[in-house]
C-alpha cells in the first residue's frame, strides 16, 4: 500500500477496486527537545498506514512542506518553514496528478496544523475541487476524527503527540530531555502536558483514530464511486 513501492500491476488493481489514495502532510518542526524533528510527518504517516490497511487504498509517501510553522513565529530551530504560496500549489499539483492517474477519493491527512497552514490546504482542495466536480477529498488534521466522540487531541509536542511518538516509535522519543525540576512553559515551544506523555494514551488514540475515521472514508469513497458517471474517465 506504499505508493513508491508499488508495482504498475498493483496499482491498476487498486485504481479497479478501491481508487482511494492517501496524503500525508507533515514539516520539520521543533516539538521540543524530548521528540524528532519530524514528528508530525512520522505521526501522521503511520496513522495513514494503519487507516490504509482497513479502508485499502494507497499511501504516498510523506510530504515535509510547512507552512507557519515554529520559526517565524518564535524562531525555533531545526525547522523549516515553506511559503503559503508553495504549500499551495504543491498541494493542488498533488491532487491533479493523483486525479490524473484514476484516484477517485483524495484523503489529505496533516500531521501539521497550524491554522493559517491548515487554510492554505483547505484552499488548494478548494481549487481543486471547483475544477473537478467527481472527485472526493477530504483534508484533515490527523486529531480530528478523534474529535467526532471528544477525545481530544492536537497539541504540540505535549501529551498527545509524544504520546503517539511514544506508541508508533518509542526508539525516537526521550522523556528525560524534558526540563527537570520546573514546569514546561512557552518557551520551550511545547505544550505543557508533555510530562504527562505514556506510550498507553498514545496507543489509545491510534486506535480512536482509525475506529472513527475508517468508516466515514469508506462512506465517501462509495459514494464517490457510485455517482462517478460511466462516460466520466479521469483527466476530463
Ligand atoms: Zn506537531
Amino acid at each position: 500500500m506504499k505508493y513508491e513501492e508499488m508495482k504498475p500491476r498493483e496499482i491498476n488493481h487498486v485504481l479497479r477496486t478501491c481508487p482511494l489514495a492517501y496524503l500525508v502532510w507533515g514539516s520539520h518542526e521543533w516539538h521540543g527537545p524530548q521528540n524528532p524533528i519530524g514528528l508530525d510527518t512520522l505521526k501522521a504517516h503511520r496513522m495513514a498506514l494503519e487507516l490504509c490497511a482497513v479502508t485499502g487504498g494507497v499511501v504516498l509517501p510523506p510530504v515535509y512542506c510547512g507552512y507557519q510553522t515554529m520559526k517565524p513565529c518564535a524562531r525555533f530551530r531545526h525547522t523549516f518553514e515553506f511559503s503559503k504560496e508553495l504549500v499551495n500549489q504543491y498541494v493542488y499539483e498533488h491532487l491533479e496528478n493523483l486525479y490524473d492517474e484514476g484516484f477517485k477519493m483524495i484523503v489529505i491527512l496533516m500531521g501539521h496544523y497550524g491554522a493559517k497552514h491548515v487554510e492554505t490546504v483547505k484552499a488548494a482542495v478548494e481549487r481543486f475541487t471547483e475544477k473537478h466536480r467527481y472527485p472526493r477529498v477530504l483534508a484533515m488534521a490527523d486529531y480530528e476524527p478523534a474529535g467526532w466522540v471528544n477525545v481530544r487531541g492536537g497539541d504540540h509536542g505535549g501529551k498527545n503527540e509524544t504520546s503517539l511518538m511514544m506508541h508508533y516509535r518509542p526508539d525516537l522519543v526521550d522523556l528525560s530531555r524534558l526540563p527537570q525540576g520546573r514546569l514546561i512553559h512557552s518557551r520551550d515551544g511545547i505544550s505543557e502536558d508533555a510530562k504527562e506523555a505514556t506510550a498507553e494514551h498514545g496507543a489509545m488514540l491510534a486506535r480512536v483514530f482509525v475506529e472513527q475515521a475508517a468508516p466515514r472514508i469508506k462512506a465517501l469513497l462509495k459514494e464517490a464511486m457510485d455517482n462517478w458517471p460511466a462516460e466520466v474517465s479521469n483527466g476530463d
